[in-house]
């Protein structure tokens, strides 16, 4: 009898799957209506087992045996780590049937079958296969997050169908839309009608506090990070077991917030004296996008028995991953966006107040397998006051001039009448237009040039592709690659909570700074990435020097990647061939202001300085770039300038004359 239980289930392979998820119910349903539409809609709480349940539904239903199922995140953290899930769940190894790619890390073979990318690699890969010819299925997951390429993605895929792609490919695309809170009903509107499918979730009570930490006034202060440490601490010390997860914006103030947790719990470890009990107990661990995947897997590890674990967390907590375990969340109720300013030209890193809807979620974490609490540090007035009812998708707020250039290098050359699921505004359309021109990817007719399909070969963002060409074609590449691609990696520098570390690893930076040649940000990451390729201890060196060896061996990695681009282009006939000689920091600095033209501003008084684009904002220089320590009246390159506190432009030339 037990034997015949036990073979029916595995023919129905429900240990294949999670069984207590919402969303196996919805199996046979799900495959139905994926069977049926060329389009759908799946709606689901998170957590649910969307991401990592349906393709493997439509595996076993055959939908891999026309082409690949893709299935698109936009995180990249959060790409690799349900890849990795799922293929534990099929049992077979990462990049075999289930594989990933990310910018820079292709991680598939011939055998994949299902493959999570980020977005924009779907994007990118549009440009060379424009049919979608080798897959059978694409699901366009998180959508709610309206990230820009998943919005670019639904006008593509809506289009092709209006041109009747489907008589170009062997077999129809099926496309699917994986939504945790996105209003389904204008959704299904865009994609002609079509159906959705709703799994009810299932969420346990959640006791929502207001601390009245931080109120409208501190709306620009950095207090909050502070705060959230010590309402995570309370949490720990008051409240019975159950992980805690809090979030905050980023990599450098989530590693401030580890160390300060990080502080006490030396204290335990190495100086009873000092013993403090806050801390006991507690495993503290990070989680942001470009953390290395050996580190991410941790987090969804259960702690050690008597142990709480507390995970620091940027958004890609709040519906991208699940982290099983969690009963308190802590809001720090702020979050890094990328916001266009048209008056600057730039997109610019800004912290902002989430919205209601994304404080909603984020509280919705601490209730998934028991009931929870979630604490916000900031106080109802603040809700009321500062926070947004949702967020206005990134297509409306940033910066248009890549994914117009990959548009029209798609032939899709009417960028104002592409079916936008939100229309950007016109202007904001005719700005990046201007830029792509300036830069010379479009000529006057509004094509793209030979130099815009050079620029579209790099995974880099225009500017600094267009440096990197620029580089090439002074044959003075191995100046810029370097550079392009520690700017691609995570933050170099380790940043270390305790003042006095952090004094001693901002001496040793400005040593490297000084020994690169002073007063230029970009030639002292090039002068770490040479030392650290020459040296015969590299990893040693950067221990040494306060540099993440594991951000440096990424950035090998991705120089070697972009070289191989840069020999591939250099080929061509057409790629340009110019002349320039000069001291290498010139050099440098000339290949840089060729992609960053826009991000030039001359000395105005004392340290402030002015933009050169027409409209001469004041900016200041970010306190940690070698030209804020410079004296006045000279030349350098920046890495970051600031408008306020909380903004952040990048890759800035700043010069008295
Ligand atoms: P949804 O997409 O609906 O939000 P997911 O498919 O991401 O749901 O999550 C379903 C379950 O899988 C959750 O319980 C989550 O904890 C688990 N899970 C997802 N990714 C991982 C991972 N990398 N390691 C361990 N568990 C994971
Ligand atoms: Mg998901």
């Amino acid at each position: 009898m037990e034997k015949s239980v036990r073979s029916r289930r595995r023919e129905d392979n429900e240990s294949f799957y999670n069984p207590i998820l919402p969303i196996h119910k919805w199996k046979d349903e799900l495959v139905r209506a994926a069977k049926d539409n060329s389009f759908l809609i799946v709606m689901g709480d998170t957590g649910s087992g969307k991401t990592t349940q349906l393709p493997q539904y439509l595996y076993k239903a055959g939908f891999g045996k026309n082409g690949m199922i893709g299935v698109t995140q936009p995180r990249r953290v959060a790409t690799i780590s349900v890849a990795q899930r799922v293929a534990e769940e099929m049992n077979c190894s990462l990049g075999s049937t289930v594989g990933y790619q990310v910018r820079f890390d292709d991680c598939t073979s011939e055998r994949t079958v299902i493959k999570y990318m980020t977005d924009g690699c779907l994007l990118r890969n549009t440009l060379a296969d424009p049919d979608l010819t080798k897959y059978s299925t694409i699901v366009l997951d998180e959508a709610h997050e309206r990230s820009l390429s998943t919005d670019i993605l639904f006008g593509l895929l809506k289009k092709q169908f209006q041109l009747g792609s489907r008589k170009r490919r062997k077999y129809p695309l099926t496309v699917i839309v994986m939504s945790a809170t996105l209003e389904t009903q204008k959704l299904s509107l865009f994609f002609g009608n079509c159906p959705v499918v709703t799994i009810p979730g299932k969420l346990f009570p959640i006791k929502e506090r207001f601390l009245n930490l931080i109120g409208p006034r501190d709306k620009d202060s950095t207090a909050y990070v502070t705060e959230t440490v010590k309402v995570t601490l309370q949490t720990h010390l008051n409240e019975t077991e159950g992980d805690i997860l809090v979030f905050l914006t980023g990599q450098a103030e989530i590693e401030r917030a580890c160390n300060l947790l990080f502080k006490k719990a030396e204290a335990i470890d190495y100086r009873h004296d000092l013993y403090d009990r806050s801390v006991e107990g507690l495993l503290i661990l990070p989680l942001y996008g470009s953390m290395p995947t050996d580190q991410q897997k941790r987090i969804f590890l259960a702690p050690p028995a008597g142990i709480r674990k507390c995970v620091l967390s940027t958004n890609i907590a709040a519906t991208s991953v699940t982290i099983e375990g969690i009963r308190y969340v802590v809001d720090s109720g702020f979050v890094k966006q990328l916001n266009y300013n048209p008056r600057a030209g730039l997109d610019i890193l800004e912290i902002v107040p989430i919205s209601k809807s994304e404080a909603v979620q984020r509280a919705g974490r601490a209730g998934r397998t028991a009931p929870g609490k979630c604490f916000r540090i900031y106080s109802e007035e603040f809700w009321e006051k500062c926070m947004p009812d949702h967020m206005i998708p990134d297509i409306k707020r940033t910066s248009l001039a890549s994914v117009i250039l990959t548009l029209k290098c798609l032939e899709i050359h009417d960028v104002i009448r592409f079916p936008y699921l939100d229309h950007p505004e016109e202007k904001h359309i005719l700005e990046a237009l201007k830029k792509l021109y300036q830069c010379g990817a479009i000529d006057r007719t509004g094509c793209v040039t030979k130099l815009g399909h050079f620029i579209m070969e790099f995974p880099l963002s225009p500017n600094l592709a267009c440096a990197v060409i620029k580089a090439t074609s002074f044959g003075c590449q191995e100046l810029l690659l370097p550079v392009a691609a520690m700017l691609s990696v995570e933050h170099v520098f380790i940043q270390s909570g305790e003042s006095q570390k952090q004094k001693e690893a901002g001496q040793g930076h400005e040593e490297l700074s000084q020994l690169a040649g002073g007063c230029n940000d970009f030639a002292t990451l090039l002068y770490i990435f040479e030392q650290c390729k020459t040296s015969p201890k590299p990893a040693a060196w950067c221990h040494k020097n306060g540099i993440h060896w594991r951000a440096l061996k990424s950035a090998l990695n991705v120089e070697k990647q972009l070289k191989e681009i840069a020999n591939r282009l250099k080929e061509n006939k057409d790629f340009p061939v110019e002349k320039f000689d000069g001291p290498r920091n010139e050099m440098l600095r000339h290949c840089l202001c060729a992609g960053y033209f826009s991000n030039v501003a001359r000395r105005s008084v004392g340290r402030t300085f002015r933009t050169m684009d027409g409209h001469g904002s004041i900016i200041h220089i970010h306190p940690s770039s070698a030209v804020y320590l410079g004296e006045e009246g000279r030349q350098g390159m920046c890495l970051d300038a600031c408008r306020s506190r909380h903004t952040c432009i990048q890759a800035f030339y700043a010069g008295s004359d």
